[in-house]
């Protein structure tokens, strides 16, 4: 027989939530049926046409304040041509789910649904309020969703803990034990316009003040530069329990000077990973370029945008007088779309050290640390109104398999579903005390 958990990712994953556009009404309907035959009352919220939110509570004594199980329904888009699957449609194939959303986020989206249910199933009391959280439009800022939700709801939102994703466990990275992260921060986000103008012209007489040349050339020495490594005290300690695994660590654990730290990181290549380099620097991406309508003309405009994610601590405004100043030319206008700090929440909470004691029940020769989110998620608006968030998702998965999020053939298998589904119950009875 199929595990319930199992049964639903895959009926989930059929549903095609791709935002843009979102569609996320039809994910809202897939938990409203659910939660209807079990009896149990929600509410949706429509920010626009097509995109909604669901939330299902079930009563505590009051004893703490809420626990908010969030999940997000919007996936990224998929190519079905690259995929060896249909990403849409929930294949269950050689021990694995498979589709777009697998593990960002639907396949946690249903352990915390089922973690929600057992509650109820079970006639448990629990000592505080558990809302079940499902949102629209993470995947693209959250305006239609936890922003919109905060903005108009946010006293159906108040909670002492947000439990979401951003954690995961990596089966493969220690050499002799499986490592789970849980996080308690994530970095900031600072989109960066470069519009640069220049003289136009015909391309057969070029006069040195073209703006595509001078914003090509302010960029390269932008990029040619390297950002420094910062060591916070998050990553710190983060190494530190890292070493307790890996050997080339250990001179770092007499001491712990960041110097010792950066030498042993940097000797053993481990700058070199892109996802081990981000939780160490600020980083700067360049994505975007557009300038020029033909190649005989000189073109009088160019603009860039960065992506520029930024550490705990780091201030946007002296991140973007850097920027400013490696581009070197006052005619590149440099503005910021918006930027958000990177925020934290204190790993010295009885709820943190309840979720880290039962993944170690259930993974009793696991690591379990708390880690730094080098991407974005919804926690980042309820730690801005002071709620502690943790990134909590107790499967095991390999690192090919989490280049698969937001990547191609997507997918989770059925053992991490159905033991996720366990691990995921314990934390909840866990920190309801039921
Ligand atoms: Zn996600």
């Amino acid at each position: 027989m199929t595990h319930e958990a199992v049964e639903l990712l895959s009926r989930y994953l059929k549903i095609d939530t791709t935002n843009p556009p979102g569609n996320e009404d039809r994910g809202v309907a897939f938990f409203a049926e659910i939660l209807e035959k079990e009896g149990i009352a929600y509410k949706t919220y429509e920010a626009a046409p097509g995109r909604s939110s669901i939330s299902a509570v079930m009563p505590g004594t009051g004893e703490k304040g809420a626990v908010i199980l969030l999940n997000h329904i919007d996936v990224v888009p998929a190519r079905a041509d690259e995929w060896r699957v249909d990403p849409f449609s929930g294949e269950i194939k050689d021990g694995f789910i498979y589709g777009r959303g697998a593990l960002d986020m639907k396949g946690q989206g249903i352990l915390e649904l089922l973690a929600f249910l057992e509650v109820k199933r079970k006639g448990l009391i629990p000592c505080r309020d558990l809302i079940f959280l499902a949102v629209a439009d993470e995947e693209a800022g959250g305006k239609n969703g936890v922003q919109f939700l905060l903005n108009n709801h946010a006293d159906e939102f108040q909670a002492d803990v947000v439990i979401n994703e951003g954690g995961f466990g990596l089966s493969n990275v220690l050499p002799d034990r499986p490592l789970f992260m849980i996080a308690t921060a994530e970095k900031g986000v600072c989109r960066i316009k470069l519009t640069c103008s220049g003289l136009p012209g015909h391309g057969s007489a070029p006069h040195g003040d073209n703006a595509l040349e001078k914003l090509v050339q302010g960029l390269s020495r932008l990029l040619a530069k390297d950002n420094p490594i910062v060591i916070t005290p998050l990553i710190a300690e983060y190494f530190k329990q890292l070493a307790s695994s890996w050997e080339f660590l250990k001179p770092y654990l007499q001491g712990g000077q960041p110097e010792t730290l950066i030498e042993a990181l940097t000797r053993n290549g481990m700058l070199d990973i892109p996802q081990m380099a981000a939780l160490l620097k600020n980083t700067i991406s360049l994505n975007l370029l557009h300038a020029g309508n033909k190649v005989n003309v000189i073109p009088s405009v160019a603009e860039a945008e960065l992506d520029v994610r930024l550490l705990p601590g780091a201030d946007p405004d002296t991140v973007i007088a850097d920027i400013k100043a490696h581009l070197a030319d006052e005619d590149i206008k440099v503005e910021s779309a918006g930027a958000t700090r990177a925020s934290e929440s204190s790993m010295d909470t009885e709820d943190f050290t309840i979720i880290k004691s039962v993944h170690l029940e259930h993974f009793p020769n696991a690591l379990a640390v708390a880690s730094l989110l080098f991407g974005a998620s919804d926690s980042r608006f309820f730690r801005k109104k002071g709620i502690p968030c943790y990134g909590v998702c107790p499967m095991l998965i390999s690192l090919e398999d989490l280049g698969r999020v937001h990547g191609i053939d997507e997918r989770i298998s059925e053992e991490n579903m159905i033991k996720g589904t366990e691990v995921y119950i314990d934390i909840v009875r866990k920190l309801c005390k039921v």
